[in-house]
């Protein structure tokens, strides 16, 4: 939510070619719902005779009609509740319409997303068909290129993640830290969906849905501490997106002598122009902690002056420096954590940490020199 992060143009244009084909079920189950039991003939003709999506659909996923699986039965599950209430239905289906252009249609006064909204006896069916796709995503094969008519490879989840690798250039796009390296215990090798496929199923594989994010943020980020709440309008305003609307150059970041430890410093994290979209920020990921307690263990024991470079450290040892300079050169490094954000894990806390340090502890970083 900070940094912005979006897939690349192909990989997008692949996934939504997936993210298409469970649309094109769920607008059919929700508006042409078939008399009886979904079939391979229905498949055909929803998708076209001679695509090797009626293989993909066939007998593995959808069973035979007298054994049918988990997934052909969340069809016809579906598909009957069409059936019975055909009016609700097609507001259903219109609901996951209208959502589906959340990413074109974010920035639009009044936006807001209509489903489950009042919907909610149709999340359990919708989801029962809708979430199994992003399972497929997950799983090892994921969706084969040639089935789908993707342009570049086989669309699986961890190359999804792998996709946003070179523009996080090792930070983490919600929480400014760092990323992880790929393959160790830290690694981001999970994704985050902005909105959690458990209340937003029909989103579960949207391109503008699925993003990288460090392990500390994917923990953190709980359904109840969703971003956007029932993601009415309110709470789309007041809330950051990774690809839409990004924190990093619109929040204000300030560290403070903490209350409890004076010698410990607590951040604060604002939004002048929409107050709540730094509050929404900091209560999913809560930030604030998790940003004070990185700089106070930095400087844990170690004084203020770690966190400027080592050149600075090795410049004035031994001499007696002045505050004029060493606050010229502290700006100087504030200035270097600032035009770094986004490049550098953790500058945008370093630059408040430095700024405080600069305003309020100056003597004691001389001190820290000698
Ligand atoms: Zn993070």
């Amino acid at each position: 939510m900070l940094h912005k992060r979006e897939l690349p143009a192909s990989v997008f244009e692949d996934l939504n070619k997936v993210y298409q084909v469970k649309l094109k079920l769920l607008y059919w189950l929700l508006r042409a719902p078939p008399a009886g039991q979904v079939t391979k003939e229905d498949i055909e003709t929803l998708y076209g005779n001679k695509s090797k999506l009626l293989g993909w659909f066939g007998i593995r996923r959808l069973g035979k009609p007298d054994k049918r699986t988990q997934f052909g039965q969340a069809l016809d599950a579906l598909a009957n509740k069409a059936r019975l209430v055909p009016v609700e239905a097609e507001q259903v289906a219109a609901a996951i319409e209208h959502d589906a252009g959340f990413h074109q249609n974010w920035h639009e006064p009044g936006f807001e997303l209509k489903f489950p909204g009042g919907f909610t006896g149709w999340l359990e069916p919708v989801k029962a068909v809708a979430e199994p796709f992003y399972d497929w995503l997950a799983s090892e094969k994921g969706f084969a290129k040639d089935v789908f008519g993707l342009t570049g490879d086989d669309m699986t989840r961890s190359k999804i993640m792998q996709a946003y690798r070179p523009q996080s250039l090792g930070i983490c796009g919600y929480c400014d830290g760092p990323l992880g390296e790929i393959g160790t215990k830290a690694d981001a090798n999970d994704c985050e969906h902005f909105f959690p496929k458990s209340k937003w199923p029909h989103l579960a594989i949207h391109p503008a849905n699925l993003f990288a994010s460090c392990k500390g943020c994917n923990e953190t980020w709980k359904l109840d501490k969703t971003p956007m709440g029932n993601a009415d309008e309110a709470a789309i305003r007041g809330t950051y997106h990774p690809s839409l609307i990004t924190g990093a150059s619109l929040i204000s970041v300030a560290a403070k002598q903490s209350l409890k430890h004076p010698m410990r410093v607590s951040i604060e994290i604002r939004d002048t122009a929409v107050p709540e979209r730094a509050q929404t920020l900091v209560n999913t990921l809560d930030l604030e902690a998790r940003w004070s307690n990185d700089v106070n263990e930095k400087m844990d024991g170690r004084g203020v002056s770690v966190f400027v470079s080592k050149a600075f450290q090795d410049r004035f040892r031994g001499q007696t420096p002045d505050e004029a300079e060493i606050g010229e050169l502290l700006e100087d490094s504030i200035i270097w954590a600032r035009t770094n954000v986004g490049i550098e894990e953790r500058s945008i806390r370093q630059a408040a940490a430095l700024q405080y340090q600069k305003d309020c502890h100056l003597a004691q970083i001389i001190q820290e020199l000698l």
